[in-house]
């Protein structure tokens, strides 16, 4: 079975390998393109050593900090040649690494969403309609494996499964076949139904630190510089998704114009600074879906402007205004609401309150906070 899913990704895990092979480092694992998460290959090594390893697990975190490539690795560990049998691990070079790395080893089935869909369709689990059962992920984890003693299954955005495809793979979880595997890789596992759940171990993943978002930015010449990408991992929530987001030619100009326009907290004319970010917010998105994530990034990018001032308060720059209308102590009590109202912000427009509104009170009472001073010096 082959699909679109997730190739770009893939092949820039392997050309990252490959880059790494390419420098003449010693290099003896494939797992060395992986950053963060030894626990959760630490608990899956402990399970091969004991002999208990399970039929199948859902690995559950928020996106883009790194499960499919941990799934990924997982699968081409358990096919290496050359891994010690109570290891997880994989050389990369041995035949089977070298053709699950090429995308070609035929006892491995990954699916997910394919582009532009909001469900994985029931064909890639179960087959067509008139091949029901004859074909897809299901029926290949059925047959014996061809070129190792095992089939392994990914299964991308496992939550995007509807009822019938849900269903479809209840009964191959109830009874696995013989030495299958199957890794449920989704964000959030209480948005699978019950039932699968049930049937599988949870292995929870979090976020990236941020040097390892950084590292991984630089390695994938993602961005043009290391001072771009430590800015850039800075608000990256540990996730190399957001930092995709973030690296955004559009992105970066709405956080330029709120660094400009806020530069000068204390003189800020709300109406004005309001009109001038939701155009550009407008500007850059093609729907009420795209508004409201880009809103959710200014908002992102007002907080980076306050903690800028809380960390410059705090530190006792008497070069800041703040500073010296206030004091540090009433100067805190000040901006540190504000950030609070931020996150409010950001909940309405989580709520679907319309982004222009929002953002329009917000940038109101800002301005009024900061006109009236902290509550505990009025
Ligand atoms: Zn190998």
């Amino acid at each position: 079975m082959s699909t679109e899913v997730g190739t770009t990704n893939w092949q820039s895990y392997a050309r990252c390998w490959q880059s790494i092979r390419g420098t003449g480092l010693s290099v003896t694992s494939a797992w060395d393109a992986l950053k963060g998460h030894q626990e959760q290959r630490a608990l899956f090594e402990r399970s091969v050593q004991r002999g208990r390893l399970s039929h199948a697990y859902v690995l559950a975190g928020s996106d883009g900090i790194g499960k499919r490539k941990f799934a990924r690795l997982l699968a081409q560990s358990m096919f290496c040649r050359e891994r010690k049998p109570d290891e997880i691990d994989a050389c990369g070079e041995c035949r089977a690494c070298r053709s699950f790395i090429a995308g070609t080893w035929p006892d491995y089935i990954e699916i997910g969403l394919p582009a532009g869909k909001s469900v994985i369709p029931i064909e890639l689990i179960a087959g067509d309609s008139d091949k029901r059962g004859r074909e897809g992920l299901c029926f290949e984890l059925s047959m014996s494996p061809q070129a190792s003693d095992r089939r392994v299954a990914i299964i991308n955005d496992a939550h995007r499964m509807n009822a019938e495809g849900a269903n479809s793979l209840l009964k191959t979880l109830e009874e696995p076949p013989s030495q299958a595997l199957i890794l449920l890789v989704c964000d959030n596992p209480d948005s699978l139904l019950p039932t699968i759940r049930s049937r599988c171990q949870v292995v929870r993943f979090f976020p990236l630190t941020e040097t390892d978002v950084k590292d991984i930015l630089i390695a994938e010449e993602m961005v043009e510089s290391p001072e771009e990408a430590a800015t850039i991992a800075a608000m990256a929530e540990g996730s190399i998704t957001l930092a995709a987001q973030l690296l955004n030619p559009d992105l970066r100009q709405l956080r330029q114009l709120i660094s400009q326009q806020l530069d000068q907290l204390e003189n800020m004319k709300p109406v004005e600074v309001s009109k001038q970010v939701t155009d550009e917010l407008e500007r850059i998105s093609s729907g009420a879906d795209e508004q409201r994530r880009n809103g959710q990034w200014l908002l992102r990018f007002v907080a980076e402007v306050l903690n800028g001032r809380l960390r410059r308060l705090t530190s006792g720059d008497f070069s800041d205004p703040l500073l010296k209308r206030f004091g540090v102590r009433n100067g805190v009590d000040m901006l540190a609401p504000l950030l609070d109202r931020v996150i409010s912000a950001a909940h309405q427009i989580e709520g679907n309150s319309p982004v222009r509104l929002v953002l329009e009170a917000m940038f109101d009472d800002i301005a009024r906070q900061l006109r009236l001073g902290p509550i505990s010096a009025r």
